[in-house]
């Protein structure tokens, strides 16, 4: 606490893993030896360097670059990188750590990593920000490659930014070597699935969730947070079991539209048009619009599913949540619900499916994203996603198996912190003292 004293992310991350080891740690002593914790909290490396472009008044601008390579027990280091003015190293930090048990979970090779920058893309030309991927990934390809580090997306970073990204690392190198990024476009190298997947997964993973408890998505209200890529996808795959999608936000305020979401719109909105969410109502005059976005939360609904960004539901919005009847939360962002939150949800009996877990469908997508980097053969949309469906079931299930051999129930916030802490410990203590 004292050498992260001023990263309140970073250590609200650590204080949600660390509380459901108690039982690991006094079945297996050997950890305590091993001091893993004291090592799992380190990252291995943590690169912060300049970013300066030059904007379309002609101004050189300067922002800051990171790169933390988190833990890479099991894999090159993997993880997105988020371009957002709240990025700082906490959020970083956060994010890698989180991304350690995550990506064990998947049960792919990878380790973990996390970047980005203060960069906001918001109101930037595309030639800004095509100038300020090539500065930032002149520094940052020394740091990466295919079998060493591989970053992908993650707020303010989709497809454009990949692809700026990834012609910056050929053209330094001088080389085709396009498993170093994944989320690529697919005339490049990217995977089929890979834009859906997160969305996808976070509604296998609540689906399985779901049926585990005798009860099934088909027919639920569903409130999603964010318009973003993982909100888009969620309320696709959503809508396509049977639920309904009343509402979605971004970040100043929300849309509620009781006939269920018109996705299309959205879609074209967002991804094409990159408006704000308001603009909905230029079509759909009959929806509502409320300015700010957290009142998103006092919507009745059956299930809640944020995918924005972390502490977007606080202890007041759970009581709301909670009270309104809600009967499961699926968490599409990382870290989107308080500490505080997460413990009001699971002592009412929630069901509550856990980012590490519900979220891993991108990352997994993105581990399949580099297989076919390195087979140079590329699988079918409907392989992808038989492969990503059984990944999230997996998922589920081995979550809910160390849940309960290690005492928690059917609690899948402890059991997912355990399945992959337990995976990434062994391979650190059969690697030595690194
Ligand atoms: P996008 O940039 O595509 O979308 C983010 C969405 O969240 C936007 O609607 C954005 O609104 C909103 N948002 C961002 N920051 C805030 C904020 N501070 N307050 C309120 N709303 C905010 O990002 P993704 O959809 O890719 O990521 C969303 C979450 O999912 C993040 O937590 C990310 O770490 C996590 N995630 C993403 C994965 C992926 O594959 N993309 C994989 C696993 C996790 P606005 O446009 O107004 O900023």
């Amino acid at each position: 606490k004292v050498r992260n004293a001023n990263e309140p992310e970073f250590l609200q991350a650590v204080e949600e893993v660390f509380k459901s080891l108690e039982p690991v740690l006094e079945k297996h002593p050997e950890y305590i030896s091993a001091n893993i914790l004291e090592r799992i909290t380190e990252p291995e490396r943590q690169i912060i360097f300049r970013v300066s472009w030059v904007d379309d008044q002609g101004v050189l601008q300067i922002n800051r670059g990171f790169r933390i390579q988190f833990n890479g027990a099991l894999g090159p280091y993997k993880g997105g990188l988020r371009f957002h003015p709240s990025v700082y190293i906490g959020i970083i930090k956060f994010l890698g750590f989180e991304q350690i048990f995550k990506n064990a979970l998947t049960g792919l090779p990878i380790g973990s990593g996390k970047g980005g920058s203060d960069f906001d893309p918001k109101g930037k030309s595309d030639g800004e920000v095509m100038r300020f991927c090539q500065s930032f990934m002149t520094e940052l390809y020394r740091h990466i490659g295919p079998d060493v580090d591989v970053p992908a997306g993650d707020i303010g970073v989709g497809g454009r930014e990949i692809g700026y990204l990834y012609g910056q690392y050929r053209r330094i190198k001088g080389v085709f070597e396009n498993g170093v990024l994944t989320g690529k476009g697919l005339s490049y190298g990217g995977s089929l699935v890979r834009t859906q997947a997160t969305g996808y997964g976070l509604i296998y993973f609540v689906d399985e969730m779901l049926k585990h408890n005798n009860k099934v998505l088909q027919g639920k209200t569903v409130v999603i947070s964010g318009s973003g890529n993982v909100a888009i996808y969620a309320c696709q795959k959503a809508t396509a079991l049977g639920a309904k999608v009343i509402a979605m936000s971004d970040s100043n305020g929300y849309i509620y539209d009781e006939n269920g979401i018109d996705l299309p719109l959205v879609r074209q909105l967002k991804e094409v048009e990159r408006k704000r969410i308001r603009s909905y109502l230029n079509f759909h005059p009959e929806a509502q619009y409320i300015e700010g976005c957290k009142n998103i939360w006092s919507i009745k609904c059956d299930i809640a599913l944020p995918c924005a960004t972390q502490n977007d539901i606080s202890l007041e919005n759970a009581k709301t949540l909670v009270a309104n009847g809600v009967i499961a939360v699926g968490e599409g962002a990382n870290m989107p619900c308080t500490n505080e939150a997460i413990n009001y949800f699971l002592e009412n009996k929630i069901l509550l499916a856990p980012a590490k877990a519900a979220n891993a469908g991108g990352v997994a997508t993105s581990a399949l994203e580099m297989s076919q980097n390195s087979m140079r053969y590329y699988w079918t949309f409907e392989e992808i996603e038989t492969k990503l469906k059984n990944i999230m079931v997996t998922i589920h299930s081995n979550a809910a198996a160390a849940s309960s051999e290690y005492g928690f129930g059917y609690n899948l916030v402890a059991g997912a912190n355990i399945a992959g802490f337990k995976k990434v410990a062994d391979a650190m203590m059969a690697q030595g003292n690194y």
